[in-house]
């Protein structure tokens, strides 16, 4: 959430503001989940701003808003809030272990030098001791020092080993943080984000090293009529099997991520053609294969297809030409009848 939302939250147009958020989700037939209510909140508090015209476009083109539409549109437009506060957390959790280590090392430190003193001293009245007694009582006064500096140590070392833990535990912490702020929640594929990471770096190995790289794209087949047909949790239900079909083919170093609603992007480095075209014929045919049942009815819902188009890499090219050109060979793959495999070098060699 911005500031300024924030802010307005804590203010006097909270409830208002609220209201107003709830009133526009039930006109636009939206459920009022936390999640939707926060994407209200910061659409209404900002309504010129990205999220508020992406609202308001899918909206307007009547497209539905449903659970997975609804975690697209925070990890787009506002992972950001949401990581910066755990990150803020991490850091005063990290800033609170540091500085009580810090301070129980001081502590130690003092307690040593006090010992130091307390054994010079002890030196001094050694010389000048006579007698039993007197020597009875510098041991005894040692022996007493020595078991403070001991118990002072026991602490350190447990206050240590405690605040080790916690850092250990903060950091496991933030590394799920990172891998959910690069994972599809709806298909545990990398996102939108983790791809173009990747594309990115894998264009500029293949830059600096001369290795191969293909890049597919791939799009449902009249996934709206099916969504229109059974609903948009059946739809879903579609969306988590296309993506496990391509989570198996893709495992590393390939990489499988869902690029927007309905589309899916995969990355193949080094690999030949032939062996990219292959994967991608393999991946079309399985997704077919299958009549898929509804979870909820049994009821039998056929098969869905999926047009394909990829490109392989030029000496030199950036992502998003390459992008571009994958696009065009998925699009002559639509409009050449869908559930096929288009590479973009041969519309090149086509057009010449
Ligand atoms: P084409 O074969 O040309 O690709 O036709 P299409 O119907 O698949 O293409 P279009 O782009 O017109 O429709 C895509 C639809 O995908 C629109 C929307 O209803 C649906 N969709 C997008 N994201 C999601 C999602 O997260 N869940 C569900 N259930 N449906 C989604
Ligand atoms: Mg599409
Ligand atoms: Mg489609």
């Amino acid at each position: 959430m911005t500031e300024a939302v924030e802010a307005t939250l804590r203010g006097p147009e909270a409830y208002s503001l609220a209201r107003q958020a709830v009133e526009a989700m039930e006109n636009a037939s939206v459920w009022p989940t936390p999640l939707n209510f926060e994407l209200w909140l910061q659409y209404l508090g900002d309504p010129e701003g990205a999220l508020g015209r992406e609202i308001e476009r899918m909206l307007t083109a009547g497209e539905p808003f449903t659970e997975a539409a609804a975690e697209m549109l925070a990890a787009e437009y506002l992972p950001r809030g949401r990581l910066t506060e755990e990150i803020r957390d991490a850091g005063r959790v990290l800033d609170r272990e540091l500085s009580s280590v810090s301070e129980a090392i001081s502590r130690a430190h003092k307690a040593q030098s006090d010992y130091g003193r307390t054994l010079e001293g002890a030196a001094g009245s050694l010389e000048s001791a006579d007698g039993a007694p007197q020597l009875r009582a510098i041991v005894s006064g040692l022996s007493d020092a020595t078991q403070k500096v001991q118990r002072d140590n026991e602490a350190l070392e447990k206050k240590l080993e405690l605040s080790t833990r916690e850092i250990a535990r903060l950091s496991e912490h933030l590394e799920q943080v990172r891998r959910d702020s690069m994972t599809d929640a709806l298909t545990s594929l990398a996102n939108r984000k983790a791809f173009d990471e990747e594309l990115e770096s894998a264009c500029q190995d293949a830059l600096s090293g001369g290795g191969r790289l293909s890049l597919a794209v791939l799009d449902i087949d009249h996934f709206k009529r099916f969504n229109d047909t059974w609903g948009h949790q059946t739809g879903d239900q579609v969306l988590r099997y296309v993506a496990s079909v391509l989570g198996k083919t893709a495992r590393a170093p390939r990489l499988a991520a869902r690029y927007g609603g309905e589309e899916f992007a995969l990355i193949f480095p080094g690999e030949t053609l032939p062996e990219v075209e292959a994967a991608l014929e393999g991946i079309r045919k399985e997704i077919g294969s299958r009549s898929l049942r509804r979870r909820s009815t049994n009821d039998d819902l056929g098969a869905v297809t999926v047009s394909i188009g990829f490109a392989h890499c030029r000496g030199g090219e950036n992502a998003t030409s390459l992008l571009g050109r994958a696009d065009a060979a998925l699009y002559a793959s639509k409009r050449s009848g869908r559930n096929r495999v288009t590479c973009a070098d041969w519309l090149d060699d086509a057009a010449a």
